[in-house]
């Protein structure tokens, strides 16, 4: 994946090099078509899968216009969070163009719900974007955790680093049953709700290919937290990425109860149907 400058009023695109006529996709709430692992967008069948954390890391640090060039049909998921785009991303720096940058005023309350699901993302008039989120999953672990982002705080050090979880339960017939390696979750954190056997943790270790796989205050150590509210700061690096989609900054407030890419993406669309 290649990340090129582009012209003022272009918006973020995906361009698919690795097919014929190199298709162009906009990171545009209208094309999103999928959104049950990540945030996918797609065009007469041509897809790009879980844009959120270059989305997020791009627009967070102020890029309006650039040209993605990928040769498959999915980002790189590297360590599960966004922190080398945004490493990268300050690394080369921002251009200011000749163009006054488009907001979207936030005049009146816009929201979506999934009230059985306890999912819910609302919008609020407001001078300066700022965000907060809430995740509550009623598991012991992980508690009720928040997160804040505003305009000014600093994205690389604090939202971008931070990695998505799985509960080990959900996973777990997965390892019992040889689909799934120890590298295949490396790039999240993995929540150990229920009890486990030392047999189990045996075979863990085994999978893993490491002699110290163990659980340790709820996490399997397979990595070390970075933050103790690591997944809010997770779900809060997604919704930036996704309300992105809107293809112009936000003024107004997000409160966000349990988000993720589907409820995102709805209010998304919502908004741009307005
Ligand atoms: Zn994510």
């Amino acid at each position: 994946m290649c990340v090129k400058p582009a012209p003022a009023n272009h918006g973020i695109t995906f361009r698919r090099i690795d097919l014929e006529g190199a298709p162009e996709i906009p990171a545009l709430g209208n094309y999103v078509t999928d959104t049950s692992r990540g945030t996918t967008i797609e065009i007469n069948g041509v897809r790009v899968s879980t844009i959120e954390h270059i989305m997020s890391a791009l627009w967070t640090l102020g890029v309006d216009n650039a040209q993605i060039d990928i040769d498959a049909p999915e980002t790189p998921i590297m360590d599960g969070s966004a922190k080398e785009y945004a490493a990268e991303i300050e690394r080369v720096g921002v251009v200011e163009q000749e163009a006054e940058r488009e907001y979207y005023t936030v005049t009146e309350e816009v929201s979506f719900s999934i009230p059985e699901k306890g999912v819910e993302v609302r919008l609020l008039p407001a001078d300066k974007y700022d965000v907060d989120v809430a995740v509550d999953y009623n598991s012991k672990v992980l508690g009720k955790q928040q997160s804040h982002f505003a305009e000014g705080d600093n994205y690389r050090s604090e939202i971008a680093p931070c990695r998505t979880f799985v509960f080990l339960h959900e996973i777990m017939f997965l390892f019992n049953a040889n689909l799934i390696k120890g590298g295949d979750v490396d790039n999240a954190i993995v929540v150990v709700e229920h009890p486990v056997t030392d047999e189990e943790v045996a075979r863990l270790s085994a999978l893993f290919n490491k002699k110290d796989i163990k659980v340790s205050g709820g996490y399997l150590n397979n990595l070390k937290l970075r933050f103790e509210n690591e997944i809010a700061r997770h779900k809060l690096l997604d919704i930036l990425g996704d309300l992105a989609l809107l293809g112009r900054r936000i003024r107004g407030k997000v409160v966000a109860t349990r988000p993720g890419h589907f409820a995102n993406t709805e209010l998304v669309k919502k908004i741009l149907a307005q």
